[in-house]
C-alpha cells in the first residue's frame, strides 16, 4: 500500500508544522501551521500550497498553537472545503486564536502598506483577515479524546492526550487498503511530564510510521518540584528583596494558565501571600475562561487547585487589562507586580512595552517560561544580550533574567525518550520533526543508538513513500 508523506513545514525547524499525507483513498493534512520568527517566515507563509487546497479531503489538528493552526485561514481562503477535526478544547481555543491572528495580520499589513507607500511602492495585503479566520470555525468538527472517527473511506483516526496544552493531542491514524493496514502516529507537540493542568502524554505502543517532535531533544529540564522552587525564588527575590516587577512573556494559551495555576497553588499552600497578577492580554484572558470550561482535560491536582481558587477568590488578585489605556497604566508600576503579556517570544504585542519599561531596571526581572526561537527578541534576552532593540529604542538589559525550562510546555529529552520507550516494537519508520535542525539530527541519532529505531530527519517539501 502506497502512502506518501510530505513535510510542508516543521521539518529541520520548529514552526510551520504541516504534514501532507496521501493514501490510496484520500489526501489529508496533519496541522496547518504558520512559520514564526526570523526573516524567512513571511515568504514561507505566503507561498502557494504544493497541491490545490480544494483537493485536500480533511485536516487533523493536533492543538491550537499558531505554529500548528495559523495557516488554516489561508488554506480555507485558497479553496479548502473539507472538515478540520480537533478536540473540543482545541476548537474553542482556535475560535479566539485564529481571529486574533487575522487581526494581527491586518494590522501588520496596514503598517507595511504605509511604509511601502512612503517608499513609492504598492500596498501590502494581509496573509489573511479576521473575517478569513472566522471562516475556519464552521469547518471545525469536534472529536473527544479516544473516540474513533472515520474521516474518509478506509481511514480512521483517534486523538490521545499529548499533555502539552489544553486540548492538545497525539493523533493516531489507521489506513486500510485491500486487507492491509498501516498505523501512522503524529505526536504533535508533547508535554513535559507533571505539567500543570493537563494530563501527561498518553503512551503509544505501536506504529508503522511515527512522526515525533524534538523541540527540546537536546535538553533536560528540571523536575516540576525544583522548577516551582526556582519560580518562587524569582518571585520573592524580585518582589520582596529588590522591590521591582516580574515580567513574564507568555503564550496566551498554555503558559498563562499554568502561571495562574502555580500562583494559586503557592498561595493555597501559604508559600506566598497577597500577590497581584496582571494578565495584560485579552487573548490570554479569553483562553483562561476557555480553560475553565474544559474540566474534562484536567488532571486530578488541577481539579483541587481550581476548586480552592473558586472558594478563595480574593487570595490571589488577578487583574485583566482589556483596554490599551489600562495596559499603558501598568508602565508606571515601579514594583510589586507580576505582569504576564504576549507574545511568548517577545516578537510582538504588549510585552514589548513592559520590556521597554523594565529591562533596564535592575530591580525588575524577566522570567522566561517558554521556548524562544532563533532570531527572536526573547532568544536574545535569554542568550545574555547586554542591549536589545525594543520598539525602535536601544534598551540596556539590567534586569535579572531567569530561564525556567521546567515550565516549558514541551517534553525534554528524557520525557521524549521515556515516551518512546512505551513502544513494544520499533516503528517501521520514524521521522524526527519540530526541532532546530541540529537538535532533530542529534535526537534521531539518540533514537537509533538507544532503541535501534529507523529514525531520520525529513527534508521539507520532499515526498516520501512510507
Ligand atoms: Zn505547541
Ligand atoms: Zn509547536
Amino acid at each position: 500500500m502506497s502512502i506518501v508523506v510530505t513535510f510542508l513545514g516543521g521539518a529541520r525547524e520548529v514552526t510551520g508544522s504541516c504534514i501532507l499525507v496521501r493514501t490510496p483513498g484520500a489526501r489529508f493534512l496533519v496541522d496547518c501551521g504558520m512559520f514564526q520568527g526570523g526573516g524567512e517566515s513571511d515568504p514561507k507563509n505566503a507561498r502557494p500550497f504544493p497541491v490545490p487546497p480544494s483537493s485536500v479531503d480533511f485536516i487533523l489538528s493536533t492543538h491550537a498553537h499558531l505554529d500548528h493552526t495559523g495557516l488554516l485561514p489561508r488554506i480555507v481562503l485558497d479553496g479548502f472545503r473539507g472538515p478540520v477535526y480537533a478536540t473540543p478544547a482545541t476548537a474553542d481555543l482556535m475560535g479566539v486564536m485564529l481571529p486574533d491572528s487575522g487581526h494581527i495580520q491586518e494590522r501588520e499589513a496596514e503598517w507595511q502598506t504605509r511604509r511601502a507607500l512612503r517608499a513609492g511602492r504598492g500596498d501590502g495585503r494581509p496573509l489573511y483577515t479576521e473575517a478569513d479566520a472566522l471562516a475556519v470555525i464552521p469547518r471545525l468538527k469536534l472529536v473527544p479524546y479516544r473516540e474513533t472517527i472515520a474521516p474518509a473511506p478506509g481511514i480512521t483516526a483517534r486523538f490521545l492526550d499529548a499533555g502539552h496544552i489544553l486540548g492538545s493531542a497525539i493523533v493516531s491514524v489507521t489506513v486500510r487498503d485491500g486487507g492491509r493496514e498501516k498505523v501512522l502516529v503524529f505526536t504533535g507537540d508533547l508535554g513535559h511530564r507533571g505539567l500543570p493542568i493537563v494530563r501527561d502524554p498518553a503512551p503509544v505502543e505501536k506504529a508503522d510510521v511515527l512522526v515525533m517532535e524534538s523541540t527540546y531533544g537536546n535538553r533536560v529540564h528540571k523536575g516540576m518540584t525544583e522548577t516551582v522552587e526556582e519560580f518562587l525564588h524569582a518571585l520573592t527575590d524580585t518582589l520582596q528583596r529588590k522591590g521591582g516587577n516580574v515580567i513574564i512573556p507568555a503564550f496566551a494559551v498554555g503558559r498563562t494558565q499554568d502561571i495562574l495555576y502555580l500562583l494559586s497553588d503557592l498561595t493555597r499552600k501559604g508559600r506566598v501571600k497577597g500577590l497581584t497578577l496582571y494578565i495584560d492580554s485579552p487573548l490570554a484572558a479569553q483562553a483562561t475562561q476557555i480553560t475553565l470550561r474544559h474540566p474534562e482535560c484536567f488532571d486530578e491536582e488541577a481539579r483541587q487547585v481550581l476548586a480552592w481558587r473558586e472558594s478563595h477568590p480574593d487570595a490571589l488578585r488577578v487583574v485583566v487589562t482589556a483596554r490599551t489605556e489600562e495596559s499603558m497604566a501598568l508602565n508606571s508600576l515601579r514594583g510589586g507586580a507580576i505582569i504576564l503579556a504576549g507574545s511568548g517570544m517577545c516578537e510582538a504585542g504588549r510585552i514589548k512595552h513592559h520590556l521597554k519599561h523594565n529591562l533596564w531596571r535592575k530591580e525588575s526581572s524577566v522570567v522566561i517560561v517558554g521556548f524562544q526561537a532563533e532570531g527572536t527578541l526573547g532568544r536574545k534576552i535569554v542568550d545574555g544580550a547586554r542591549w536589545v532593540r525594543v520598539l525602535g529604542e536601544d534598551i540596556a538589559v539590567a534586569a535579572d533574567v531567569y530561564t525556567i525550562g521546567g515550565l516549558s510546555a514541551h517534553a525534554d529529552r528524557d520525557d521524549l525518550l521515556s515516551w518512546a520507550g512505551n513502544f513494544r516494537a520499533p516503528p517501521g519508520r520514524v521521522f524526527v520533526a519540530h526541532g532546530e535542525e541540529s537538535v532533530s539530527l542529534g535526537f534521531a541519532q539518540e533514537l537509533r543508538n538507544r532503541f535501534r529505531w529507523n529514525a531520520e530527519v525529513p527534508d521539507p517539501g520532499q515526498p516520501m513513500d512510507v
